[in-house]
């Protein structure tokens, strides 16, 4: 089967027409595919060897469209870094349409960078080599992790240059996605007054990713009740890594509970609870240990727009108040599997704020140190962690389980190796002079987050101080 005979079936692109822009992708001078991602190709259906590089290159940037691909820039809203813009849309990307993966599940999959669009505003709708190849490592090493993510198929150099602060080279990311509505999709409408829109578009969402809601009494309370449970385990899941997603605007708030939108986001090196890398960050609004409160925000952004269709204030904000204590447990639960403890007791949050404030306090490195502490299990000598290791042990030691046990279970939560800023700009700058051999080999590590790898040492370590990130950009 080619690409070619894969049957798209697209249902966004049956929605009303004030839904999106029919678009046409840009052509591009020389194609080169530089990555693809023949397991989710597979995933998808789509069965293409390496022997096609060139034609799938054509279809990956854009210059040829396959048949059945409706391209299309949805249109959404959104709330970025607290000021409402009520019309943000696909501004460099086209929705190919949708396929039926080999679970039966609907995936999008959508070129990023293919050029303008009715919602570009001042922007080129392009993008250059750096942010396809920071979104294809982080969205695979997150999907490795085991967090849900929008996923990676290709990356191709277009052959053409884009002008930032400088000139660079061009490329188009290819993004599947289990949907593209977001927080902001809702907004677009609600912000318009448009309740029939806005009627359409939670109809479609029911359907596609909560048909169980549609069968509740309250259909829309059941579908906020769903998104809500699903930001809830999301944040937690990204804490438990260390990951910081940077731009938690409400366009980059899926209702489907996957993360989407890596643009200026970071796994922490050392440990700190207000930690912040974007470079557009300038209150520290999506700071790590702000997350939590920050998805809630954008939740509440969300109900504003259901309210629209179903005016029961009291019912959402009843809703939305569960929110902080459904996060905790997730993240408590998360946090006592990457500790060992296997038995719920009263001092356990205790314990776990202990921990993480002896690593801000050390400025240890948040992925090392799990893993380290683990491997202490095994280990005699002079404790590593401070009193904190001897009141850990203590509890392991009364835990039913031998530590060998303890310790496997320890290793198949907290990862050796992650997408690290200084690692994923070293992949960067070979990529850009035509070197893609440590995005290969980082994304090699990578898809084994948890099993460690001879000569992968490298990637597993801290930056050494000359080679620490400080700072992520948007860059798009
Ligand atoms: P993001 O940073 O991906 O959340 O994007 C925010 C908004 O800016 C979206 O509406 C994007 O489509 C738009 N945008 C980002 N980069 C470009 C670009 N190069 N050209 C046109 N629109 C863009
Ligand atoms: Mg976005």
């Amino acid at each position: 089967m080619s690409l070619e005979r894969t049957a798209f079936d697209n249902t966004y692109a049956r929605l009303p027409r004030r839904f999106y822009a029919r678009i046409t992708p840009d052509r591009v001078p020389a194609p080169d595919l530089l990555a693809w991602n023949d397991e989710l190709a597979l995933d998808l259906g789509v069965q293409l060897t390496c022997d096609d590089d060139e034609a799938l290159a054509q279809i990956f940037s854009g210059n040829r469209i396959p048949a059945g691909a409706e391209p299309i820039a949805l249109a959404y809203a959104g709330h970025q870094f607290g000021h409402f813009v009520p019309q943000l849309g696909d501004g460099r990307a086209a929705l190919l349409g949708e396929v039926i993966d080999c679970g039966e599940q609907r995936r999008d999959v959508q070129l990023k960078g293919s050029g303008q669009t009715p919602f570009s505003r001042n922007g080129d709708g392009k993008s250059w080599l750096g942010p396809v190849i920071r979104e294809y490592l982080i969205s695979e090493a997150m999907h490795h992790l085991g967090v849900p993510t929008t996923r990676a198929l290709a990356a191709v150099a277009t052959g053409e240059i884009v002008y930032r602060e400088s000139a660079l080279p061009g490329a188009v990311f290819t993004r599947v996605a289990s949907s593209h509505i977001r927080v902001g999709t809702f907004q677009y409408f609600a912000s318009r007054g448009d309740r029939s829109g806005l009627k359409s578009l939670a109809d479609y969402a029911i359907t596609r990713h909560y048909p169980e809601a549609a069968e509740e009494e309250k259909p829309l309370r059941a579908l906020f009740r769903k998104v809500m449970d699903r930001q809830a385990a999301l944040v937690a899941h990204w804490m438990d890594i260390g990951f910081i997603h940077g731009v938690m605007n409400t366009d980059n708030t899926s209702i489907s509970g996957e993360t989407i939108d890596y643009g200026p986001c970071a796994f922490m090196d050392e440990f700190r609870f207000d930690k912040v890398f974007s470079s557009i960050d300038h209150t520290g609004r999506y700071a790590y240990d702000r997350q939590a409160t920050i998805a809630q925000w954008n939740l509440a952004r969300f109900a504003e727009c259901l309210l629209l269709l179903d005016d029961d204030q009291s019912a959402y904000e009843e809703e939305l108040d569960r929110f902080s204590a459904h996060f905790h447990s997730y993240y408590t639960a998360r946090l006592r599997r990457k500790l060992g403890l296997t038995i719920e007791q009263q001092d356990d949050a205790d314990l776990l704020r202990g921990w993480l404030g002896y690593l801000q306090r050390e400025e240890l490195d948040y992925t090392v140190s799990f893993r380290r502490l683990g491997a202490r299990l095994g280990e005699k000598g002079p404790p590593e962690f401070g009193s904190f290791e001897h009141r850990w042990k203590q509890r392991i030691e009364s835990q039913p389980e031998g530590v060998e046990e303890i310790r496997r279970t320890m290793d198949s939560v907290n990862p050796l190796y992650i997408p690290r800023n200084h690692q994923v700009e070293r992949a960067i700058a070979g990529a850009v002079s035509g070197d893609m051999s440590t995005f290969h080999e980082l994304l090699s590590a990578l898809k084994q987050p948890f099993r460690e790898k001879p000569g992968m040492a490298h990637y597993a370590a801290p930056p050494l101080p000359e080679q620490r990130v400080t700072r992520t950009f948007c860059g798009t």
